[in-house]
């Protein structure tokens, strides 16, 4: 396929990019995200380069320690096949002038992923691409000039000249600063400069909590050199005071996107107020089908017969795995949960112990096994407890219940394989899209999921997974979804496991059939490109 011709050149620009477990650029969904995109405009030959950030130290590595808490470490990492562009840009932080190393990864062929690094000698501030969100206030916005407007200078250096300018999330949005800046060196005003770029910036929203949209104060912009010659008035009119990174990307943008259907309906809401802001559509995630969908699995339902058994053999991969690391043998007879995710409240691992009365024979009598995983941002003291909490519950439990740590793409891989079932219960409307339940899907690992992010364009409640609530959300939202948990629980996914085997291959079969094509990343990518990408300009 050649889409070279008819497509717009795409710049996409993100903070993090998940493309290999060890490759310690990412932290989690949003990078994982940024990943399966490049490597599918790779397999559909689209015209796309990536801008990023080689994260010296990635993001953290995380232990449990003697006391049974979090402890986080932070190793230096270096990559033998990154290619030096000897390219080299300038950004000035603080009055000062920070050089930039532009490294190119060429692992995606037509799709380059240039990184731009600042251990550079003679750098007073080597570290400031040292952790990914290892900071906040000064340093996180000199990591953001870095991106933002390191990227358009590093484009400019490497004779790159993009139609379309992607921001994935708000961390690159100075890159439109940048650009706004060009135009205006040229002789454009300030309003036709930004009218000018603003046909070329598409923009995707993440978070739908008002708390987790960045917010910078004008005095810390300006004096960071964040505002990259324009004026406070100007400044102000993209993002108004204290500055909001999101609504100065709806603002910059010609078209911005929510990552599922229901998400987008939730920004247009939460955004509604911002005047003058770009059209909100919702284009729904998708993961890389050769990333995260096992061959043999995927093989044995193309091919109509196998499927349990390609899905035991991925299963006891998964259970040598965690004897390996954690000294449990878990048996591959039992009926097995997984759930793997950043550690928030808002996502409620301990939902299903809710009622221990119940839950307790299940793991006593060897009916149920619970695998966890996740990973606690290193300030976040509340999802620090969250993974305290796991690590205790596998303590007590010890031959049902599993905490893995230190969560990452290879854990997530094993577990979206392994599992029989992807339990997701966060409290809605606050899941944007969830791409684990994705992966789990397209292995026949059944989705049990309240209806929040992806899965009401997914969910068929019995026929290729189970929902979990009827999408309520009010004060006792928490009792709602345990008692719909508990009651498909014991009388759906229970009876189908251990009674009606041919009842759980087929739903495993329309799992896969729901979820290969429709939740695939070059669906999504292809959607980019028809419903913004190419509307760059008009
Ligand atoms: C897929 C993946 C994610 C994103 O999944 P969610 O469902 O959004 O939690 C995060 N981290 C890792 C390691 C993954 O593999």
């Amino acid at each position: 396929m050649n889409n070279k011709e008819n497509k717009p050149l795409t710049a996409y620009f993100c903070m993090e990019y998940g493309l290999d477990e060890s490759f310690k650029i990412y932290s989690g969904g949003l990078g994982i995200l940024a990943g399966d995109i490049l490597k599918a405009a790779h397999d559909l030959d689209m015209p796309m380069v990536g801008i990023g950030i080689l994260w010296r130290q990635g993001y953290d590595r995380q232990v449990i320690a003697e006391n049974g808490k979090p402890m986080d470490c932070f190793p230096e990492y270096s990559y033998d096949f990154l290619k030096d562009t000897g390219v080299m840009v300038e950004v000035n932080i603080r009055n000062r002038p920070v050089k930039i190393k532009v490294w190119m990864c060429d692992q995606f062929g037509n799709v380059p992923l240039y990184l731009l690094d600042t251990n550079v000698d003679g750098n007073a501030d080597r570290l400031i691409t040292g952790q990914l969100y290892g900071w906040f206030n000064e340093e996180r916005i000199a990591q953001e000039m870095i991106l933002g407007i390191g990227g358009v200078r590093a484009l400019r250096a490497l004779g790159i000249n993009p139609q379309v300018y992607h921001f994935n999330d708000s961390h690159p949005m100075f890159a439109g600063f940048e650009l706004i800046r060009e135009q205006m060196k040229y002789g454009l005003s300030f309003e036709k400069a930004k009218a000018k770029i603003r046909k070329h910036i598409t923009f995707t929203t993440h978070t739908p909590v008002e708390a987790g949209n960045e917010k910078h104060d004008h005095v810390l912009l300006r004096y960071m050199g964040a505002y990259n010659s324009l004026n406070y008035r100007q400044v102000m009119s993209i993002g108004g005071s204290p500055f909001n990174m999101t609504v100065a990307g709806l603002r910059l943008s010609y078209m911005a996107n929510g990552v599922a259907q229901l998400h987008g309906e939730t920004a247009k809401k939460m955004w509604s107020y911002v005047e003058d802001a770009a059209p909100i559509i919702a284009i729904t995630n998708g993961v890389h089908n050769g990333t995260w969908q096992d061959k043999n699995v995927y093989a044995a339902y193309k091919a109509g017969e196998g499927l349990l058994s390609a899905h035991m053999d991925a299963k006891r991969n998964m259970i040598d795995e965690i004897e390996k690391r954690n000294g449990i043998k878990l048996d591959e007879n039992t009926l097995t949960i997984g759930f793997a995710r950043r550690a928030a409240s808002y996502k409620r691992g301990d939902l299903i112990f809710g009622n221990m009365d119940l839950i307790e024979p299940l793991l006593n009598q060897n009916k149920l096994q619970i695998i966890f995983s996740g990973k606690a941002h290193p300030n976040d003291l509340e999802g620090k407890a969250i993974v305290a909490k796991m690590y205790e519950m596998s303590c007590k439990y010890p031959n049902a219940i599993v905490f893995l740590q230190d969560y990452d793409m290879h854990i997530g891989a094993m577990l979206t394989r392994g599992c029989d079932v992807w339990l997701n219960n966060p409290r809605r409307p606050m899941e944007a899209s969830g791409t684990s339940g994705m992966k789990a899907a397209m292995n026949g690992v059944l989705n049990f999921s309240v209806l929040d992010g992806w899965w009401p364009e997914g969910c068929e409640h019995g026929v290729n997974g189970w929902q979990i609530g009827s999408g309520y959300e009010g004060p006792n939202q928490d009792e709602h979804d345990r008692e719909s948990l508990y009651n498909v629980l014991f009388n759906e996914v229970i009876p189908i496991y251990y009674d009606n085997k041919d009842k759980w291959e087929d739903m495993m079969k329309n799992s896969i059939a729901m979820s290969t094509e429709k939740f695939s990343a070059a669906r999504m990518v292809n959607e980019y490109y028809d419903l913004m990408y190419s509307k760059c300009g008009e």
